[in-house]
């Protein structure tokens, strides 16, 4: 069974995919995916050389995430072309990556761990989806101490998402994760029962 997973920034994604696996899931991580696709070799890479230029790279043929980012936060057309180049490549390793694993281990959960799942219109992918939810102060006040960040920081890097409102109206299934981590860790347990997979 495969399922997809998200959540906001800082809401704890991560955390509660590895108590998936603890309880015996498998991971598909669409981040390591999504970098992938901008490794030496890869060609969403080349492409990407092609149209924005060398300058891109760095002297040793990696990428420059600081350059690239300079090249596209201030220019929405070139963002555009950006995602029109990656976006369907990191669709299709999802797919490929998690159908892989589907019919290696068809017996295990699947959790496929997408940060922007509703925002890059990947929901479509999934017959279930878990929203790891957090009310918006506890996702800010994790996200500040986690990353150092001012209030105003952080409020523009929630902004920047879905609402957590909405992705937990459109989840099958909630873990809220504002609690202690013994109360969240029970709800993976819950769900896990409520999946047929004890
Ligand atoms: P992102 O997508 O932004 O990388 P994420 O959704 O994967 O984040 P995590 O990295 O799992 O979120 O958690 C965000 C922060 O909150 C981390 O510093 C983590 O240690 C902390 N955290 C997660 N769950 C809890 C909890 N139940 N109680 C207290 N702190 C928590």
């Amino acid at each position: 069974m495969i399922m997809g997973l998200t959540g906001g920034i800082a809401s704890g994604k991560s955390t509660v995919s590895a108590l998936f696996v603890a309880k015996g899931a498998r991971l598909v991580d669409a981040d390591v995916i999504a970098r992938g696709v901008m490794l030496p070799g890869h060609p969403v890479l080349a492409a990407a050389v092609e149209h924005f230029g060398q300058t891109i790279l760095l002297p040793d043929g990696t990428l420059n995430r600081a350059a690239l980012g300079e090249i596209v936060f201030h220019d929405q057309a070139a963002l555009q072309v950006l995602n029109n180049l990656t976006h369907p490549a990191i669709r299709q390793e999802i797919k490929e990556t998690m159908y892989a694993m589907e019919e290696e281990d068809p017996q295990s959960l699947i959790v496929v761990d997408i940060p922007l799942l509703y925002e890059s219109e990947l929901d479509n992918l999934f017959k279930k989806i878990t929203v790891v939810y957090v009310p918006r102060e506890v996702q800010l006040t994790r996200l500040m101490e986690r990353n150092g960040l001012t209030l105003e920081q952080a409020t523009g890097r929630l902004d920047a998402q879905m609402d957590i409102e909405e992705k937990r109206r459109r989840a099958d299934y909630v873990i809220d994760n504002s609690g202690e981590l013994t109360h969240t860790e029970q709800q993976v347990a819950e769900l896990w029962d409520r999946l047929g997979l004890s």
